[in-house]
């Protein structure tokens, strides 16, 4: 029998899947172990291979196989993810990704990838001597590319230009959504905050000590044992900037990030990115030829990271298992007790840097860049008038006023690269993170008691049936909507944050 057209686009999708995977794992390889002369060749090997994916998911037979496979009654079921038919979903991700590579044209792919590149350089310059005019005239070629790419991709209906771009990292997310919902969150958070930051701060207790980097690597993998992240697919490194890339299912790569005066920074960094982590290693396994396989969007798999990191790893319950654990390792921290422990992991304070932020003030550094973002592709802001803009938002939203770029405009690598429409869905994965947490508390009575005795697998295994095992099947907030009953809102991050913070408040 002749192969259905269904059998020749999964040959297809295999492929471009198997591309992806070594993508992948080239890219981590040069942010963790790539010697320095290899990086000229790595750059090369990893264009090729972008060039030839770009190739095989543009072509016109694949286009006309998509279509006859939508048709064609000898498709069949795939083992279904969601719980509906899988191979629709997996078409529809498919052709998502497609009509969003074929739109753009060619020169301009290859125009932003060398013009990124450059800036990256100029960006990494900027930030050194905190000038932002080294910065700005690349800044300004990319925003005038973005808009190109933005046209060429097309608003969706009733949308602007923004959309087209934030839909890129969050299918179906709008402008229009985001706007009310982040003025909302503003709304109650900036009151929070006052009241939160100007009380006194407590002592930290682990001010001006020194902490063993080898014991603080093991404890990170004691950490990772205990959520159950499966070392046999999947591993942990070191690097400077933590991250997590996943290869596969059964290949999760994971770093931290070693400070031999920060020993809480390798902690929440292992547990952030053990979060992304668990989320790869949950994928649909069975998939993992198709574009199911993948999270759903930027902003539920940073809503895994977040929940680990944050409603788990800052909860007093889970530092009840953890300190002791933490003692024994740092006999210089015995004099500390939990409540102390707990308080500094929870200091709520005005700062300048986002990713340093605490989770009250975090979403704020968030609104900013998003308002700012918006300006800029609006036209509504000039990129010689962004640091002023910027320094002027951080005292409206934050009350602090940056004195150098670097610790302002300059401190985020998202705009290096032309991430425009990335910025938002951090704030999306911390909403998402709360309304999850507190579905799951509601479906194990003993969360607090399994945390603190560091039983995270009724967690880990609430989280796989709800939210991983559907991979891209879903788009992410139906994913929420059916494990919390509830869809995008900010109502349950807020009564964690004031629950949380009430008990905590001296
Ligand atoms: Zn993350």
């Amino acid at each position: 029998m002749p192969d259905t057209a269904w059998d020749l686009v999964t040959a297809r999708t295999a492929d471009l899947r198997a591309l992806q995977g070594a993508i992948t794992l080239l890219s981590w390889d040069q942010e963790t172990y790539l010697p320095p002369k290899g990086a000229e060749a790595r750059g090369e090997q990893l264009a090729a291979l972008q060039g030839l994916y770009h190739e095989k998911l543009t072509t016109p037979e694949l286009g006309d196989l998509i279509a006859r496979a939508e048709q064609d009654p000898l498709t069949p079921a795939l083992s279904p993810a969601g719980g509906e038919g899988a191979w629709q979903a997996a078409l529809r991700a498919l052709r998502f990704e497609r009509e969003r590579a074929v739109r753009v044209p060619d020169r301009l792919v290859r125009e932003l990838a060398k013009l990124q590149s450059e800036s990256l350089v100029a960006w990494r310059e900027a930030r050194a001597q905190s000038r932002f005019e080294r910065f700005a005239p690349f800044l300004a070629r990319l925003l005038t590319l973005r808009r190109e790419q933005a046209d060429a991709l097309c608003a969706p209906p009733g949308g602007e230009r923004y959309d087209a771009l934030l839909e890129g990292y969050e299918e179906g997310m709008r402008v229009a959504r985001l706007e009310p919902l982040f003025k909302r969150l503003t709304g109650w958070l900036a009151p929070l905050v006052a009241r939160l930051a100007g009380a006194a701060q407590p002592p930290d207790p682990l001010a001006g000590q020194r902490f063993d980097v080898e014991q603080q690597w093991q404890l990170t993998l004691e950490v990772l044992q205990v959520m159950g992240f499966d070392g046999e697919a999947g591993r942990q490194d070191r690097s400077i900037h933590p991250f997590s890339l996943g290869v596969d299912p059964g290949d999760v790569r994971l770093t931290t990030r070693l400070s031999e005066k920060l020993p809480l920074s390798a902690l929440f960094s292992t547990l952030h990115e053990g979060g992304h982590g668990l989320y790869e290693q949950g994928l649909p396994a069975e998939h993992r030829r198709t574009f199911l396989c993948q999270g759903a969007s930027f902003g539920l798999h940073e809503s895994q990271s977040r929940l680990w990191e944050n409603l788990v790893g800052r909860s007093l319950p889970f530092w009840r298992y953890l300190l002791p654990r933490f003692q024994a390792r740092f006999p210089q921290a015995s004099g500390a007790g939990l409540t102390a422990f707990h308080r500094a992991a929870n200091r709520v304070e005005r700062s300048l840097i986002r990713v340093e932020a605490d989770e009250v003030t975090y979403n704020l550094h968030i609104v900013l860049r998003f308002e700012l973002e918006l300006g800029l592709m609006r036209g509504n802001l000039a990129v010689a008038d962004l640091p002023q803009a910027w320094n002027d938002g951080m005292e409206r939203l934050l009350g602090v006023r940056p004195a150098r770029d670097a610790e302002g405009v300059l401190q985020d690598i998202h705009w290096a690269t032309g991430d425009l429409g990335y910025f938002p869905t951090y704030t999306l994965g911390n909403l998402y993170a709360a309304s999850l947490f507190a579905a799951a508390r509601r479906a194990l009575p003993a969360l607090d008691d399994d945390l603190a005795a560091g039983r995270l697998l009724p967690l880990r295994e609430w989280l796989r049936e709800h939210v991983h095992r559907h991979g891209r099947a879903l788009p992410a907030e139906e994913i929420v909507r059916r494990a919390t009953g509830r869809g995008l809102q900010d109502d349950d991050f807020r009564s964690y944050l004031e629950t949380k913070y009430g008990a905590l408040a001296p």
